[in-house]
């Protein structure tokens, strides 16, 4: 028999019945907790971090993280949301992002957290 979310092929065992559809044991796992799925951001970042990890491809806004950290030869975060009008929130996932490349990295300087190109 087939999953009828997923159709893949299981086991009479395996199946699991809900709302009259025979779903797979993932299936039904995630129907039942549909918050586990539910949280697009989460998918997004990661499918991200891999693509990123596989081609260095740079997102717009990464490339131009790069520029700026290269023509001042490292800013704070502030400074640096400053300068590109976004929000440090908004900015934390690129840098993470690009830390994660190793394209920049963080150091402290007078007791400040500096970003700088690695
Ligand atoms: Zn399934």
């Amino acid at each position: 028999m087939q999953c009828a979310k997923c159709q893949e092929t299981i086991e009479e065992t395996e199946a699991r019945e809900m709302h009259g559809q025979t779903l797979c044991e993932d299936c039904y796992m995630s129907a039942l907790s549909p918050t586990r799925t539910c949280d697009p951001w989460a998918v997004h970042s990661a499918k991200n971090l891999l693509k990123g990890q596989g081609s260095h491809e740079l997102t717009q806004v990464q490339t131009q993280i790069l520029s700026i950290l290269k023509e001042t030869g490292g800013l704070d975060l502030s400074n640096l949301s400053e300068r590109m009008q976004i929000s440090p929130m908004d900015l934390e996932r690129d840098m993470a992002a690009l830390r994660h490349m190793e394209k920049i990295r963080a150091e402290l300087r007078e007791g400040k957290k500096v970003f700088r190109l690695w």
